[in-house]
């Protein structure tokens, strides 16, 4: 398994070796994302567009019915409850509908549109009489693999004839049986040897090939090649569509050597900013002084929902069972759950069923819940160095500046760290004031 370590705690915190620290897994979070999205990801800036061809005009849709869909199709659309293109499906769906067709690298965060804009496309273009796959889309794994099918059954609801199949793992076709289903989802492996060893899919037949979540793709061993090696087989005349929610070199190296003359579309996201946010710290000798401080804080504020990061999952599990004896209402987030358990906890958390919700790095990024203002680093971040850890420390507590809401952050220092707080003070220019755990005036 790939992964990268972001923070692995430093000595302070960790009270045995077997203390396991959360990585983060680029492709259990994107599955995380979209298994709690309920809506668009909104932003304030604007599409940029490269064209392959600048001297052709440059469409842009502001609603559905200007695209010329199958009825079946815009009904579908409607019955998901869109009303109108995303910002980067107005611009992306009248080229990916375009005659002759037209190859794509989209890049945008992730929500804003891109998967239901491919779905969009592949339905399109499918011909539901025709029992052979025409349109193949990989994924990096399984889930999201099954996450973009149900899309697909979601928007393709009216389009009868039209199904799908999975190329994953485990997935057994008996021999001697045809792909009859015209949509192929799978992962890049299990694909290559349903193309190439048991001739299942013929990929001349493919009119349209998608990549998704390209960034996610070359961070998997053999994934990248695998999808070359399947492209290098399609016809010149299907299109071929990329998709990623980052944009490293590494991604763009890769979307040039597999997609050939593209248009490129990219969306900048929003940036976080802590503009918005009234930070404070308290300085404390030890963990129980920590929590001290922060029932303190519980006590003279009025609060609504807040999120306790802390940097060890022993830590974190420690600070829940304290919370739960003094009878406050507390759930837990931390990386051994599986992807599904973690998106029932946190929409469980959206509903208000929980007050605190306690965490550790692996979820830092991927929870978005609006309604909560105020937020305690139980633990500050650091890396491996004992050094600030800057870009977690803005995702923990930052909002974005246009749509997010004002909001409140503690910081629990023990008197050691506080030279760290010091420096993410001076690396933001922002200020964070020292609190006086027993008086709460300055707060209200
Ligand atoms: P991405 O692939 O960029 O992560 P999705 O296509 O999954 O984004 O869309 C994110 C969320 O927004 C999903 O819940 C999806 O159903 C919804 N969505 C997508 N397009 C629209 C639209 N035009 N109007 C309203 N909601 C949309």
């Amino acid at each position: 398994k790939s992964a990268t370590i972001p923070n692995v705690d430093g000595s302070v915190n960790r009270i045995e070796d077997d203390d396991e620290d959360d990585v983060v897994d680029l492709a259990a979070n994107s599955l995380l994302n979209k298994l709690i999205r309920q809506s668009l990801v909104e932003s304030s800036h604007r599409v940029e567009v490269l064209q392959k061809d600048p001297s052709s005009p440059l469409y842009s849709v502001k609603t559905f019915e200007e695209l010329r869909l199958k009825e079946e199709l815009l009904k579908g659309i409607y019955a998901m409850g869109f009303n109108r293109p995303s910002k980067i499906q107005e611009m992306a769906l009248p080229m990916m509908l375009a005659h002759p067709p037209q190859n794509l690298i989209a890049q945008s965060q992730s929500g804003t549109g891109k998967t239901a804009a491919f779905v969009l496309a592949m339905l399109s273009r499918v011909n539901a009489l025709k029992l052979f796959p025409q349109c193949l889309c990989l994924a990096p794994t399984y889930e999201l693999a099954l996450q973009t099918g149900r899309v697909v059954e979601r928007m393709g609801k009216f389009c009868v004839d039209v199904q799908v199949m999975y190329a994953i793992r485990g997935n057994q076709i008996p021999r001697g049986t045809d792909v009859t289903k015209q949509i192929v989802i799978g992962t890049p492996g299990t694909v290559l040897d349903w193309c190439f060893k048991r001739k299942l899919i013929d990929l001349t037949k493919i009119r349209v090939f998608v990549l998704d979540e390209a960034d996610v793709m070359i961070d998997t061993q053999g994934f990248a090649d695998q999808s070359i090696r399947i492209q290098r087989a399609l016809p010149s005349e299907c299109q071929m569509l990329l998709f990623s929610a980052t944009f490293e070199d590494s991604v763009w190296q890769f979307a040039e050597r597999i997609i050939p003359d593209p248009n490129v579309i990219k969306l900048r996201k929003e940036e976080l900013t802590l503009n918005n946010i009234r930070q404070y710290y308290v300085l404390c000798g030890n963990r129980k002084d920590k929590y001290q401080a922060l029932c303190n804080i519980y006590g003279g504020i009025t609060i609504g929902q807040a999120i306790i990061f802390c940097q060890t999952r022993r830590n974190a599990k420690w600070l829940t069972v304290e919370m739960m004896q003094d009878g406050h209402q507390v759930s837990l987030l931390s990386g051994e759950l599986t992807v599904d358990q973690r998106a029932s906890i946190i929409q469980r958390f959206r509903d208000g069923k929980e007050k605190v919700l306690i965490t550790t790095n692996v979820c830092a990024r991927g929870i978005d819940v609006k309604q909560v203002t105020i937020v305690v680093n139980f633990d500050l971040p650091v890396n491996q160095a004992e050094e600030p850890d800057y870009e977690t420390y803005l995702h923990r507590i930052g909002r974005t500046g246009r749509f997010g809401k004002k909001g409140l952050a503690f910081n629990m220092i023990e008197v050691d760290k506080l030279p760290l707080l010091m420096k993410i003070q001076d690396h933001f220019n922002s200020s964070i004031k020292q609190l006086d755990p027993e008086d709460m005036d300055e707060i209200e």
